[in-house]
């Protein structure tokens, strides 16, 4: 299987269920800026202090503080990893690449998870992150399509992406994924 991913995919279509499946399976880091902001917010420390209210408007953190976390981790890492929730727009894409150049780790495929709004928006009220409201959902939404979503054609131009049907069970999804890696 494919060793050095990405996912992308609006907020709700299961990303981190899934990346953590995967991940588990095939030794991988699970590398997921949302939970590791998420980390420092709970730990009080100065990053999660400047993050939290962000984050809770549903807007996106700086390019630079997400950038230098994920730096510090690729570059310690020897084996296979996924990225979740990073890349976020293009200026966060182009900044990776180089990075991945000078560590001679080019991304070998981009996962895309489809799912309805309608069905991503049930999905997040159910889960009720502070974060999880419907306000906030909606501007995540808008954000996600006018920051993130210009990263798909990106990459399909590039010629890694695969796109997968985010409806289902947690099991057929993982399997239609794993499909799409071999
Ligand atoms: P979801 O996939 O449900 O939107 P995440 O856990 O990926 O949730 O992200 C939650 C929040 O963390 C985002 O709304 C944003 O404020 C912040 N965040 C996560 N990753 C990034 C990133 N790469 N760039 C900027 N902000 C980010």
């Amino acid at each position: 299987m494919k060793q050095r991913l990405l996912f992308l995919g609006p907020p709700g279509a299961g990303k981190g269920t899934q990346a953590e499946r995967l991940c588990n399976a095939h030794g991988l880091m699970h590398l997921s800026t949302g939970d590791l902001l998420r980390a420092e917010v709970a730990a009080g420390s100065p990053l999660g202090q400047e993050a939290e209210a962000v984050m809770n408007r549903g807007e996106l953190v700086s390019d630079e503080l997400v950038l230098a976390i994920v730096e510090k981790r690729l570059s310690t890492q020897a084996g296979g990893w996924l990225l979740d929730g990073f890349p976020r727009n293009v200026i966060q894409a182009t900044a990776l690449e180089p990075l991945l150049a000078q560590l001679k780790q080019p991304i070998e495929a981009v996962v895309l998870l489809e799912l309805d709004d309608a069905v991503l928006i049930a999905r997040l009220l159910a889960r009720g992150r502070a974060d999880d409201n419907e306000a906030v959902i909606r501007n995540r939404l808008e954000i996600y399509r006018e920051k993130t979503a210009p990263l798909i054609d990106h990459y399909r131009q590039q010629g890694l992406l695969t796109s997968v049907e985010a409806q289902g069970s947690v099991e057929e999804i993982c399997s239609r994924i794993e499909k799409s890696l071999n």
